[in-house]
């Protein structure tokens, strides 16, 4: 029988692989290939950390094909021209993969279809409903993330896909190694990355079912503490399925006390947001280069490269700001509530462009995903689909009262003030003054930005 290509994208798993599971289950020999980007040295919207993380998650899958007697093939270029290749030196009858739900993604699949001569077939996998299951009442994508979330949780849901348990790889078929950030010219990734690999997700999946789902609720927005469950490179990179998640937290909400069920509930609304955005990404593509709401397109936005810079390394002087930009370099992650923080000071106070602010959290996410990003950062600039609205600007201040009121996560990143009582990190200092020797100043007064801010959104609502 000729073989079936298996082309792994964002799918680095073999539980519950849709498009694995059945090239598996047409009893052919199976052909798992990965193929790497190859752009090199830099690339807008990747650094080294998520390709790092991409690195580790491939090692772990070649072990893991190995342990069931396959075994994965690396191919670099362009994926069609590199699986048109592959197909003609194995005499595959089929490809079989994914769909991604990128733009980029999608061309490709587009792409490989118009000019395959075997047989293309993509299968639903990275989000539990996508593209056009989950529409209004006449049949439109929803804009608003309640009716949304609804009609989502209504919908019957896909079932899950057998484990990969034996694969069989034809012999003799060429292998580039598996990469690491050198192969497209980047340095090193930041030192406090989690374990990469399929295990590796598990294990984080299991320990927040047992042990954080029913506090998520309470818990959630504390940056200090680790209340949230911390998989969304998971997610990304398909070590877990979004299937397998959702079934076992539904199962786990059952066992809980009705304080932990709602948790649970709140915690299956966020893995629903990651849908919502991914829908909003799919059929208005256009959100990646412009304002989601047409009120808000045009605006002056500022190009401040210095502002920037300080934002960027965490020298704003606002102590809540910068222990998120200052996790975010050390570890490739930052915390929901920081991300909030940290984009509506830029967006807000500094009136700097979201993009900038959206492209550099791309390059140093480990969990950067187009959509979600996007997403969140033009609900931060009061722009996206259902967003914050445009007068809705948080107080750094107050923010770090409410969330961080022991200052556990302003210390646990900025070493210049670990001496210094929490409760100085909840109000502006004296105009000019710093907070602790080699802290600077607050780079500005967000009183005076807010008024700023009201009048720039203004003149255009
Ligand atoms: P948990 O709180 O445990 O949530 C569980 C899962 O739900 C997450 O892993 C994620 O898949 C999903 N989720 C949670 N919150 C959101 C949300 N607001 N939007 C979409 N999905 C959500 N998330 C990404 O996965 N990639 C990004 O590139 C990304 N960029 C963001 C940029 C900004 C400006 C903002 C405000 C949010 C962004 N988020 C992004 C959403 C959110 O911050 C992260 O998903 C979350 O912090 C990941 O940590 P966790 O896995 O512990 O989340």
């Amino acid at each position: 029988m000729p073989p079936v290509i298996h082309w792994f994208r964002r799918d680095l798993r073999l539980t519950d692989n849709t498009a694995l599971a059945a090239a598996v289950a047409t009893g052919s020999p199976v052909v798992p290939v990965y193929i790497v980007s190859k752009w090199k040295g830099h690339h807008r919207w990747t650094g080294p950390n998520r390709q790092a993380f991409l690195c580790g998650c491939l090692e772990s899958l070649a072990r893991n094909l190995e342990a069931v007697g396959g075994r994965l093939i690396i191919r670099q270029g362009d994926a069609v021209e590199q699986l048109e290749k592959l197909a003609a030196e194995t005499g595959a009858s089929a490809v079989y993969f994914n769909r991604d739900p990128d733009p980029y993604g999608h061309q490709t699949e587009k792409r490989l279809a118009a000019t395959a001569r075997f047989d293309v077939r993509g299968f639903q996998d990275v989000c539990i409903h996508e593209r056009d299951e989950v529409l209004n009442g006449s049949g439109l994508p929803f804009r608003v993330f309640t009716p949304y979330s609804k009609a989502w949780l209504k919908a019957p849901k896909p079932p899950t896909s057998q484990t990969v348990r034996r694969i069989t790889v034809p012999n003799g078929i060429a292998s580039d190694p598996v990469p690491t950030p050198a192969t497209w010219g980047l340095g090193h990734p930041a030192p406090g990355i989690l374990p990469p690999g399929e295990k590796a997700a598990r294990d984080r999946m299991k320990t927040f079912l047992t042990r954080g789902l029913a506090f998520y609720g309470s818990g959630r927005d504390l940056p200090g503490r680790t209340f949230t469950s911390r998989i969304s490179q998971d997610l990304r990179f398909g070590l877990i399925s979004p299937r397998e998640l959702y079934n076992r937290c539904l199962a786990r909400q059952e066992e809980l006390p009705p304080d932990g069920r709602r948790s649970a509930g709140k915690y299956i609304a966020e893995l629903i947001w990651r849908e919502f955005y991914m829908q909003i990404l799919w059929h208005f593509p256009d959100v990646l280069e412009q304002e989601f709401n047409p009120k808000f397109r045009g605006l002056g936005w500022g190009w401040d490269e210095m502002a920037f810079e300080r934002w960027c390394t965490g020298e704003t002087g606002f102590p809540i700001v910068d222990a998120a930009m200052r996790e975010l370099r050390e570890t490739g992650f930052m915390h929901n509530r920081a991300r909030m923080i940290t984009a509506m000071f830029l967006t807000k106070d500094l009136l700097l462009d979201w993009r900038m602010g959206e492209q550099f959290f791309m390059q140093h996410l480990v969990d950067g995903e187009i959509a979600s990003n996007n997403g969140g950062w033009q609900w931060s600039a009061g722009t996206g689909a259902d967003a914050a609205p445009y007068f809705r600007i948080q107080n750094p201040w107050t923010q770090t009262k409410r969330y961080d009121p022991d200052g556990t996560y302003i210390k646990m990143w900025i070493p210049e003030l670990r001496d210094v009582d929490p409760v100085r990190f909840q109000d502006p200092p004296s105009p000019g003054l710093s907070l602790a020797k080699g802290y600077p100043p607050p780079m500005l007064d967000h009183a005076a930005a807010r008024d700023r801010a009201l009048e720039f959104f203004a003149a255009s609502s």
